[in-house]
Parts: C-alpha cells; sequence; structure tokens
C-alpha cells in the first residue's frame, strides 16, 4: 500500500452494559465459571503464506509471528474462503462459505445480512469489541461492523495510483487498537485489527525500504505497466512504482510490506499480552488472501483465480495451553469463529461450515479426510492436505451445479511442495459440486452508500454519465481490492 497515512484522530465508540455470565466450558463439558480468555484477531490483507519466514521464506523478515509460532500452533495448509478481501473476511466474521453468506464472492458491493457474526457473540458474552481495518472495502457499509462497539473505518487518505482507494498504513491502525486495549483495565477484549500494507503499492516506509532486496521470481524479465487493474504478463496500473521495473524488485519490496506489517504484529500482541495478565490471550493472525507472483504469467494481483498462490494464507494460533506445533491438516477461514470462541470458553455457533480447531490444537485429534472451499468470480475449488480441484463455473450468481458446463483442474503437492497437475478423484469432484450448488440467494445488490457510488465513478467503474449508477454494481472479485 502507499505510504499515505492518517490521522489520529477520535474513535467512533460506544460502550453497551457488561453481560457477564456463567457458561459451560466447552472443552471439558463440566459446567462452571469460564476462564474466558481475551482475544485478539489479526488479518493481514494479501499475505501469501511462503512470503513469512515461518513458512519457510529467506531471508528472516517476519519476527513477530516467527515468535508466535514458536508459542503456538502453525498450520501449513491454510486455504483462504476466498482470493478477494471482503467475502474472505466475511467468512472469517461468520464461519460460512463466500457462498453461504449475502456478500458471495463480489468485492463488497453487497452487505452481510441475516447472519450472527463473531463479534456480536463475543458482545452478547459481555467482552468489549472493537475492530480497526485498513482497507476500503471493509468499511462499515459491509457489515462487518455488527457486534462491535468500536468500529475503527476512518481512513482518510488514497493509494499512491488511486486516490479514491482509501487506506491506512499499521502503524496508525495499529496504534489506535494499542490506545483501545491500554484502556480495557480488567476488562475482557474481543479485538480484530485488519493490516492492510502487503497490498500493493508495495512501498514500504523508508526504514524497511531494502531490508528484504530483490526476491528472485521464476521470470526476471522487465515488465510492462498494465493499462488496467487485471492482466497477465506485466504490472498492474495501480501497482505501478516509478523506479521498479523487475519482478525480482517488485517481490522485494512485498516481502518488506510484510516485514513492516510484522513489526507492528509484535506492538499488537505484546499490548494483549499485557492487558490480559492472568487472563490469558487467545491470538490468531491469518491472511485474507495470496498475492500472484508470476504464478501462470499473474503478477501483482489476486482475485483471477483459486490457485494455492492466492488461498494459501498463514494461520497462526497461540492460547494458553496450545503448544508449539505445525499442522499439516487443512484448514480454512471458517474455522475461524468456531476455534475463537471454543478458546474463549464461550459456547459454539449454532450454524457454521467450519470446525474449531480446539480440539486438534489440545489432544492432536485430527478431523479425518477434510476438504474446505475456496471462491471467486467464476472459480471455485476444493482443498485438501495434499492438493486441490478447481473448476470454472459460468457466473458465481447462476444457479451452479446440474448442466453448466463444467472444467476441472486438479494439482497435487510432490515430495519437494511443488504444484503438479493430477487426477481428479471422483469424490472430491462430487463434493465440490454439491459445495457450488449449496449457494443461498445472496441478498439483493444495490445497497451502496453515495460515497461508495463516488469512489467507483472515481476509479471508472462507473462511467461519469451514468446516472442510474446507484442501481450497478462494481466489477465481480475485483483484483484491486
Ligand atoms: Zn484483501
Amino acid at each position: 500500500m502507499s505510504r499515505s497515512g492518517s490521522t489520529l484522530s477520535g474513535t467512533h465508540g460506544r460502550h453497551l452494559p457488561s453481560l457477564l455470565m456463567l457458561i459451560t466450558c466447552s472443552l471439558c463439558a463440566c459446567p462452571q465459571a469460564s476462564p474466558q480468555r481475551n482475544v485478539l484477531l489479526i488479518t493481514v490483507d494479501t499475505l501469501r503464506a511462503d512470503f513469512v519466514h515461518a513458512y519457510g521464506f529467506e531471508p528472516a523478515n517476519t519476527p513477530s509471528l516467527d515468535a508466535l509460532a514458536e508459542r503456538g500452533a502453525l498450520f501449513e495448509n491454510a486455504i483462504a474462503a476466498a482470493t478477494v478481501t471482503a467475502p474472505a473476511h466475511a467468512s472469517i466474521m461468520t464461519a460460512r462459505y463466500a457462498r453461504e453468506h449475502s456478500v458471495g464472492t463480489r468485492n463488497g458491493d453487497t452487505r452481510l445480512e441475516g447472519m450472527v457474526t463473531l463479534a456480536e457473540l463475543f458482545e452478547n458474552a459481555g467482552y468489549d469489541t472493537a475492530a480497526f481495518v485498513s482497507n476500503v472495502v471493509l468499511r462499515r457499509r459491509l457489515g462487518l461492523d455488527r457486534g462491535f462497539q468500536t468500529y475503527d473505518d476512518d481512513l482518510v487518505r488514497g493509494e499512491s495510483n488511486r486516490q479514491s482507494h482509501f487506506e491506512r498504513i499499521a502503524e496508525s491502525t495499529a496504534l489506535r487498537a494499542i490506545d483501545w486495549l491500554e484502556k480495557r483495565a480488567g476488562r475482557g477484549f474481543f479485538l480484530w485489527v485488519h493490516l492492510q500494507d502487503p497490498h500493493g503499492p508495495y512501498a514500504p516506509p523508508q526504514s524497511f525500504a531494502g531490508k528484504v532486496g530483490d526476491v528472485a521470481l521464476r521470470s526476471e524479465r522487465p515488465l510492462p505497466v498494465l493499462e488496467t487493474s487485471v492482466g497477465r504478463a506485466g504490472i498492474p496500473d495501480y501497482q505501478a512504482l516509478a523506479d521498479l521495473r523487475t519482478p525480482a524488485a517488485y517481490a522485494g519490496r512485498y516481502a518488506e510490506e510484510i516485514m513492516y506489517a510484522d513489526h507492528w504484529i509484535g506492538k499488537l500482541v505484546e499490548a494483549a499480552d499485557r492487558q490480559s495478565g492472568d487472563r490469558g490471550t487467545v491470538a490468531l493472525v491469518t491472511g485474507d488472501h495470496g498475492e500472484s507472483m508470476g504464478e501462470a504469467g499473474w503478477f501483482f494481483q489476486h482475485g483471477h483465480s483459486t490457485t494455492p498462490d492466492l488461498a494459501r494464507v498463514p494461520f497462526i494460533l497461540v492460547a494458553p495451553g496450545v503448544e508449539r506445533r505445525r499442522y499439516e491438516t487443512v484448514v480454512s477461514h471458517v474455522d475461524v469463529a468456531p476455534t475463537l470462541l471454543e478458546l474463549a470458553g464461550l459456547p459454539a455457533l449454532e450454524q457454521s461450515s467450519g470446525i474449531s480447531l480446539a480440539r486438534l490444537v489440545k489432544s492432536h485429534d485430527a478431523p479425518a479426510d477434510r476438504l474446505v472451499f475456496c471462491d471467486t468470480k467464476g472459480e471455485a475449488a476444493a482443498y485438501h492436505a495434499l492438493g486441490f480441484a478447481r473448476v470454472g463455473v459460468s457466473s458465481a450468481r447462476a444457479p451452479a451445479g446440474a448442466g453448466l458446463p463444467m472444467q476441472f483442474e486438479a494439482q497435487r503437492k510432490n515430495e519437494r511442495g511443488e504444484w503438479r497437475p493430477a487426477e481428479i478423484d471422483e469424490r472430491t469432484k462430487q463434493r465440490l459440486v454439491r459445495y457450488i450448488a449449496s449457494r443461498v440467494p445472496l441478498v439483493a445488490a444495490g445497497v451502496m452508500e453515495p460515497e461508495h457510488i463516488e469512489q467507483l465513478r472515481a476509479l471508472g467503474y462507473i462511467p461519469q454519465s451514468d446516472d442510474a449508477a446507484g442501481q450497478q454494481a462494481a466489477p465481480d472479485g475485483d483484483p484491486a481490492q
């Protein structure tokens, strides 16, 4: 993202009365006063797993995430529910896949409606709740603000190449979140912080620029700048940096943005631990989706597919009683809410497409034969621990399943961790088809606010002369977000 920063004035807060209550301890099934841990959820935009040192990236660029992995559980095969921002976060907050919630695969032009959110459950249990977000698509119009007593989406500056695409750097977001934490004396909290920095344009602050240097990609030829935000064999227009042309230089800047975000992740975890004291903190860090680094000719973009460069994200979990360990089990964004609720000592969600990983990280009892799903516009994938199958679907909004022309592709990881074409097993194929057919009707579009319409118009998505813009929607799965 650009180094535009923002002011630190006023958060928007409201405080509801506490409703602390006795609940049943879901891990031991004995009625008792729950420990009710504090909870810190950090989502990092556009963070692919293999650019994190704890997942094998060299040189070491993520000391804070590495330290978290030393304290708890690291999931090697964590799959984003979607490869664009809004549906991925909606899945994190509802434990439902993109085809099961009203945000769908569109990137923020429909609201989240009709489902209980993780924040509402924490608020109902008497927690202080707050969110601090850094990307324009996560503004409160998306509906993720429900249950958050404070929802800080005060984004005042645009990206360097898209002045209407509002965002905020990690320092601005994290300092506000830390300030909120420090006012919670003795109170239980659920805090969600979203950091935007690895999202392009890759322009880390001076103090981090050059700390990683060039990162060799398969292609080393200088790339042209594209005239659009989507396309192969070039640098998308919103990513263009005047002084950079080679893929290695862009990849290095991306790794440095991750290093910068990691610095503030460390500060946030420290502040949460300090505030929690004996109560203990459950902390989970994940990415919303990855980023292509030349795979299939796509550079520095996301949202165009469901392949591992875009789907595979870090997923690191620490909590009292959770030992340091790495897990091969495939996990998903839809597991976030069930896991945090159980580790916090709260009752489970009534409806969930995910599983709580609490049992896995406490007793190492892995679920057998698990598949998880990843969506983007016109494509869905089913992942298991060793590989995936994906299929193009003619439209994310069309009735899916029988009758659609479906082109399946499967890949598996070899011993060296490389992805190679594979046979599609019939069972995975059938489960993927059933998933595509399971989507619920989306809540109607047309919920955009005038401010949003103006932003889309400024970005060129809506013609200046189009008086009916209010009824139009943004392009599906805009990868620039
Ligand atoms: Zn994102």
